[in-house]
Parts: C-alpha cells; structure tokens; sequence
C-alpha cells in the first residue's frame, strides 16, 4: 500500500511518551516527561466542575470563551505591561502544543526559513518540516547554554520569516537576558520578520531572575506571537488549555490555523482558567517558590551522588551531566537507569537534531519532595553510583 506522509512516517514517538511507557513498565518513578504530581487548585477544579454540570456544554466561539479572553488580555497587562485588545488579539488553544502549531501554520509558506534554537522542544521541528518550511537551528551547549550572536545572526538571511523563542527554556531553564532579546530584536526587525514566543513556563521562574517577554522589547510588539499554557501555570497539564496573544493582523491568522486544527476547546476549563489568571499575585509566587525549593531538593541530592548539576532558573527541569558517573550514551544511560534504578529522565540528546551533546539528562523536579527523595534513595543504591560502576 501507499506510505502515508512522507515526514511522519519517518519519525518515532515522541521520547515523553517514550520514557514514560519505560518508566511504566519497570516502575520507576518517572523525573522524565514534565508534569506535576499534585493537581492544581481545588478551586479551579470546582469552577470546571460546575461549569461542567450546569454549562456551557455546546460550542465556545472559535477564538474562545471572552471572559478567557478578557483573563488573558488582563494577564498580559498586570504581568509584562502589554497592551492586548481581547476581542482581536488572542485565541485560546487546545495546549501550547496547538498554538505553536497554529502559529506556524499561520505564519509559513513552503521555502520559507524559520530560525530555530537548539536545545530544541519536540514539535518545533516537525511542524516547521510538515509546513514545508526550511529550519535555520543555531545551538546552545552545555554547561553554559550561551547563545552565540554571531551564529545567530548567520542564521538569519533574506528568506527568514520567522524564529521560535522558548524562553523560560525547556530542558535547561535558561531565561534569556535582555541583551540576548535586543540581538534576536535587531535582526527581526532587520530581516523583516516573525517570533513565535513559547513562553508557557512564563510564571515558573526562581532565584530573583526574570522573565522578560520578547513581545515587550522596543518594536517587537507587531511581530511577536506569545504563547502561554494553563498545563504549566496552573498544575493541569491534561487540560490542554493554551493562548496566544499577538498583533490582531497575525492572530487572524492564528485563529483561521487554529479553525482548520481544533476549532475549539472545551468551555468548562476555559472558564476554569479564566478565573486562574485573575488569582492574586501570592499564588503564582506561591507555584515559583515551591518549585524552587523542589529543585534545590533534588540538585543537592544529585550533585551528592556525583552528577555535575547544571544551574536552571525556571521551568520543571534541570539538566546534569553524568560523565563522572558512567560512560555511555545518554539514552542508554536514561533506559538503564529506569530499569536498573527505576528512575527515570530523559536524555539531552532527544532536544537535537544532529550530533547532540553527550554526557547530559533531564530531570523533572516538579513532584512531591517525599518522592524527589525516594528517587535519589534509589539512585543511591545503584549500582553505577556506588562505586561498582555500571557493569558492561
Ligand atoms: N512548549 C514547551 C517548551 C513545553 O515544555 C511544553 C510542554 N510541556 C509545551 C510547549 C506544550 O504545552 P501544552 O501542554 O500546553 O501543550
Ligand atoms: N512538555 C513536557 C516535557 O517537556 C512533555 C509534554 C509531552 O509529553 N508532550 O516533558
């Protein structure tokens, strides 16, 4: 029989899926794929449970609910100072997974350039091909994750539309400075073109750094689309809820992607989250400093057992180097983990395109910490981390 798409058919589950199916089947306690072990607030689950019972049930307008609108437009302001109109510069998508999509269906024709930067988040990458688009990657490297201005500025060329910013970066939790933000300004502005702005760990960030969105930085206005996730602000990564906030001539475009993608989602946790975005500022201090305490749990413990920890700022994740523990490649490093420690991460080198980096691994901190303390427990009982080494 015929192949299907060419592009698809040639790619493999995504390694979340992977890792975690893995993670299943030994039972391990999975650090890997990135969502929080306690659900979010209670009272946001009453509030979709009782829009759930008593509606709306039928279909929300196709850019979403407008107190969700009107919840993100506010957000914009009260957090980064940015003036969103609600009724034409947002859409609320299926997850920040959708919106990415959207936007960059919104946004490429085939031949088009999309500047892209390594470590890369999964869908970055095959949407851009599926679209027929051709990706510029540019690449940090551990340790230090440093944007190199010249490689970047090498990416861009006449053909360039548009680049993927992931700041609060996923896996490494760099947070890019201003002066890195004003170089990608420069040369989108030079260049005539477009960021899409994964910021869904907008709100998870630690240690006094700060978050600065690139939508705010002189003349980005107009050519940013800025992506947010209920998932990661709220503690519900199964809800799916995600927004994109843009000039009103792009997110037309969005929201005719978005028409041809999910069309909609569903009202009772939009409304959910509409409420969630208006909570007071203690909750979302309240969700940083948790997180950082767990991050702090479980690099100490790590770097005890021998990992070079790396620093990570924000997001669910740190990354740390294992060179001085074993001496394998990462994926095979992650697989005996889970089956011989039964605890589980995910390989750096799934966040490249080619020749990856070698001797780095995720891991989630966002759980409780009685489990970030059984994890390392069980890492200290290894075998690979008792002296014994890993046996061949
Ligand atoms: N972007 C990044 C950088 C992510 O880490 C994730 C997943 N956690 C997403 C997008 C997708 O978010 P969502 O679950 O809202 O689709
Ligand atoms: N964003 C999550 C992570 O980085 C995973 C999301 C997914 O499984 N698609 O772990």
């Amino acid at each position: 029989m015929k192949p299907g798409n060419a592009l698809l058919e040639a790619s493999g589950t995504t390694i979340f899926t992977v890792m975690s199916a893995l993670a299943a089947r030994f039972g391990a306690i999975n650090l890997g794929q990135g969502f929080p072990d306690t659900d979010g607030p209670m009272g946001l689950r009453d509030a979709a449970a009782q829009h759930l019972r008593e509606g709306p049930n039928q279909y929300p307008p196709l850019t979403g609910v407008a107190p969700l609108r009107a919840a993100v437009a506010a957000a914009n302001a009260r957090f980064w100072g940015l003036a969103i109109d609600p009724e034409r510069e947002v859409v609320v998508t299926s997850g920040a997974t959708e919106a990415l999509a959207a936007s960059l269906m919104g946004l490429l024709n085939p031949g088009d350039e999309v500047v892209l930067i390594e470590p890369l988040y999964d869908t970055y990458l095959p949407v851009v091909r599926l679209m027929g688009a051709v990706p510029r990657i540019v690449r940090l490297n551990p340790p230090e994750w440093r944007l190199d201005l010249t490689a970047l500025a090498a990416a861009f060329g006449p053909r360039t539309k548009a680049m993927v910013l992931n700041t609060p970066m996923n896996p490494n939790g760099k947070v890019f400075s201003v002066a890195e933000l004003d170089a990608i300004a420069g040369l989108l502005a030079a260049h005539d073109a477009y960021a899409i702005c994964d910021e869904v760990y907008e709100h998870l960030v630690f240690d006094g750094a700060c978050h600065v969105p690139l939508m705010t930085r002189p003349g980005m206005r107009e050519r940013c689309l800025r992506i947010g996730s209920a998932g990661k602000t709220f503690s519900f990564t199964g809800w799916k809820i995600g927004y994109v906030s843009g000039p009103a001539r792009l997110m037309g475009l969005v929201a005719k992607a978005h028409q041809n993608l999910t069309f909609t989602s569903p009202p009772a946790l939009q409304l959910a989250v509409a409420e969630g975005l208006a909570m007071p500022d203690a909750y979302f201090a309240g969700l940083a400093g948790e997180l950082a305490a767990r991050r702090d749990l479980l690099a100490a413990g790590l770097t005890r057992l021998g990992f070079e920890v790396l620093p990570s700022a924000a997001t669910y994740f740190l990354t740390a180097g294992y060179g001085r523990i074993a001496d394998m490649a990462d994926d095979a490093f992650c697989r005996r983990m889970t089956e011989e420690a039964r605890v589980t991460a995910i390989p750096v080198s799934a966040f490249y395109a080619a020749d990856p980096p070698m001797g780095f691994v995720r891991f989630a901190f966002c759980k409780r910490p009685e489990v970030l303390e059984a994890a390392l427990a069980r890492l200290e009982a290894w075998p690979a981390l008792t002296g014994a080494g890993v046996p061949a």
